[in-house]
């Protein structure tokens, strides 16, 4: 397949609008978009500075693992890796990634919903679920961690989050929609949960394969996407 098959492929995909506005984590939008659109934003500014770091793919063993709560002793810590997390984010592109998804162990997540291509950057350090609503709602989403496997994923419809905000201070968020399922994605990322660990083991194993084979190709021809 050609570059410009795969991509008219991807296009006609059935849920590549749903994608495009909202599939959590890959966002959908090609990195020329990003970059073309104009606005000068904090995002653009800290991506433009600081270096990305690889983003680990699936299966690893770090992303099965739990993160460690940060403390004050990490502040440098955690302000370098926030703007190399959201520059490699950005670069990916996606809209939210998690620090075990760059091998640091650590509660840490980065958040741009980008809509109306607009960038509000959101980092929460140590988030924690205080309460999820009974009612659950459906939604695809891909990971950058998995990329190019999408799948609908069921989790509770309304969340509410604590964490603290990069000046320490705790702040409090009650999401639904995207940004409700893209809080419960990161936050099951810091406890080495996948999206796929929430489909039958069936619909699981055949993204890990295919992932799998898409990996192997890819290391196999440099140039394939
Ligand atoms: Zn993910």
């Amino acid at each position: 397949m050609t570059d410009m098959q795969r991509l008219s492929a991807a296009r006609s995909h059935p849920y590549h609008h749903v994608r495009a506005d909202g599939g959590c984590l890959a966002s959908g939008r090609s990195p020329r978009r990003l970059i073309r659109t104009g606005t000068e934003t904090k995002s653009r500014r800290m991506s433009s500075i600081a270096p990305t770091i690889p983003i680990l793919i699936a299966p690893n063993p770090i992303l099965k693992a739990k993160a460690r709560p940060i403390g004050k002793e990490d502040d440098g810590l955690v302000r370098d890796l926030t703007a190399k997390m959201f520059a490699s984010m950005y670069a990916a592109p996606g809209i939210g990634l998690a620090a075990p998804q760059v091998g640091q162990l650590l509660r840490l997540i980065v958040i741009d919903l980008m809509r109306e291509e607009k960038s509000n950057p959101l980092v929460l350090i140590n988030p924690e679920i205080l309460d999820l609503s009974k009612e659950q709602a459906t939604r695809e989403e891909g990971c950058l961690s998995l990329p190019g496997q999408y799948a609908d994923v069921t989790r509770a419809a309304r969340c509410k989050v604590r964490y603290l905000d990069l000046a320490g201070e705790a702040q409090e968020v009650e999401a639904e929609g995207l940004l409700n399922a893209c809080l419960q994605h990161e936050i099951d990322h810091l406890d080495g949960v996948l999206f796929v660990d929430h489909l039958s083991a069936l619909k699981r194993s055949m993204i890990m394969r295919r992932l799998a084979k898409e990996q192997r190709l890819k290391r196999d021809d440099p140039k394939r996407r």
